[in-house]
């Protein structure tokens, strides 16, 4: 057994599955994960001392790429000053009034520990908020596991949703209308009948968590103008997509202003931070101003707000996302190429640091859509990517990401370990 193998055996022994996060343990592609032993730049290290060009990037924070000196260095002067103090910090008021600049929809904003958290709590508040109970959300996306999110559709476009999850009350799910992503006619016919029982809808904007699927233009405009209508609460959960498509979120590529938007992955650093915020009428409903209650022992901890506050300031330098992009593209178009070259079906769609791959000859729309992708395929360009010392995250189901450590040259490095594994693939 090598150490990775050794490792998983001895995990699983003392965690469940061996693992933290369920995607973690390669389920859905087989094989055995990588423990990681350190990361830096575009590379991380496996505890059998192989190196790989990583895509994962810790499933999007990692968005200047792993341990960069300056994130480090902060981290290490707010880490000298003391851990935690459970009282309000400076830092705190900095990095929200950096949020309030960056997007210009949020006005007021909450520090959380964990994008599960953020979007849990500005549910509950717009719930607080309309008095109402029912909320939406689209098939394939995901808001984190609280209960009332971990909800599939129920049997009939306006029937509520059942839980997906073992533990979760039917109860819980009763008030979750889960519809088909970007189906303009489902949106309006569930508003025509109940809009003005919905207390919120719920939408990753460019979804990651079924690969990378687009919210269409007339989708996300029908959105606005039936929430504005009917006094439902707008939430754009930009956990993924926050400072990952463009600094200011997709809602700034769609031109879409929402109530309120949740955020976590980039705007930690790679530390245990998230963010929900939007509108300050709707945000005074939160204790210890209004009703609706919220709170945590290590929000807006100093050391991951220090994270956070570099990896911003980062991001927001010259070229950033012009250069990001740039590269992705690059990364992109060479896997197109390469494809073609082997004809294998595949597509691929990027924006900003985000890309999806698709083993389809279509570009997927919806959840549906993706299910119908050739994920056999995707296992074995997993494997033979993994083979050649280049990580992507172990399911079908999920975006990939690049960093700024990523140069061209490491990517054009990518796209021939590619190359030889796609003519593997049509051999
Ligand atoms: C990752 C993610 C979450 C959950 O965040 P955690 O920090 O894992 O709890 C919620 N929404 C979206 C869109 C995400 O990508």
């Amino acid at each position: 057994m090598n150490r990775n193998e050794q490792l998983f055996e001895r995990a699983k022994a003392v965690i469940p599955g061996g693992v933290n996060s369920p995607v973690r343990a390669f389920g859905s592609v087989g094989g055995v994960p990588r423990f990681i032993r350190k990361a830096e730049g575009a590379y991380v290290w496996d505890e059998a001392d192989t190196r790989y060009i990583d895509y994962v990037g810790s499933w999007g924070p990692a968005i200047v790429g792993h341990a960069h000196p300056e994130v480090i260095d902060a981290v290490r002067e707010a880490a000298l000053g003391g851990l935690s103090f459970g009282a309000p910090t400076e830092g705190e008021i900095v990095i929200a009034e950096t949020i309030a600049e960056l997007l210009p929809s949020v006005e007021q904003v909450r520090l959380v520990s964990s994008g599960t958290e953020a979007t849990m709590s500005a549910i509950r508040l717009a719930r607080g908020f309309t008095g109402r109970d029912a909320i939406i959300k689209f098939e394939g996306c995901y808001h984190g596991h609280s209960d009332s999110l971990l909800v599939k559709a129920g049997s009939g476009l306006l029937t509520f949703g059942n839980p997906s999850s073992a533990g979760v009350p039917a109860d819980f799910t009763r008030h979750t209308l889960v519809l088909p992503y970007n189906d303009v006619a489902a949106l309006q016919q569930t508003f025509a009948e109940l809009g003005d029982s919905i207390a919120c809808v719920i939408l990753e904007p460019i979804a990651g968590n079924m690969n990378l699927v687009r919210a269409t233009p007339e989708f996300v405009r029908e959105l606005r103008r039936l929430t504005t209508e009917h006094g439902s609460v707008l939430i754009y959960d930009e956990v993924m997509t926050g400072f990952r498509v463009a600094l200011g979120g997709a809602q700034s590529l769609h031109g879409i202003t929402p109530d309120l938007t949740t955020m976590g992955k980039v705007i930690g650093g790679g530390m245990p931070l998230a963010a929900f915020g939007g509108r300050k009428d709707i945000m005074a409903c939160i204790s210890p101003l209004g009703g609706v209650y919220q709170a945590g022992t290590l929000s807006g901890n100093p050391v991951a707000v220090a994270a956070g506050l570099k990896t911003l300031e980062i991001i927001r330098r010259d070229g950033f996302y012009e250069q990001l992009a740039e590269n992705t593209r690059r990364l992109t178009a060479g896997f197109q190429a390469a494809a073609d070259a082997a004809s294998v079906p595949f597509q691929t769609d990027c924006e900003g640091g985000m890309f999806g791959l698709y083993f389809a000859d279509f570009l997927p729309n919806n959840y549906n859509d993706m299910a119908r992708t050739d994920t056999d395929a995707f296992k074995r360009f997993f494997h033979g990517m993994l083979a050649r010392q280049v990580a992507f995250g172990p399911s079908a189901f999920e975006a990939c990401f690049m960093s700024a450590a990523h140069t061209p040259e490491l990517i054009d490095e990518t796209v021939a370990a590619a190359q030889a594994v796609f003519a593997d693939m049509a051999a």
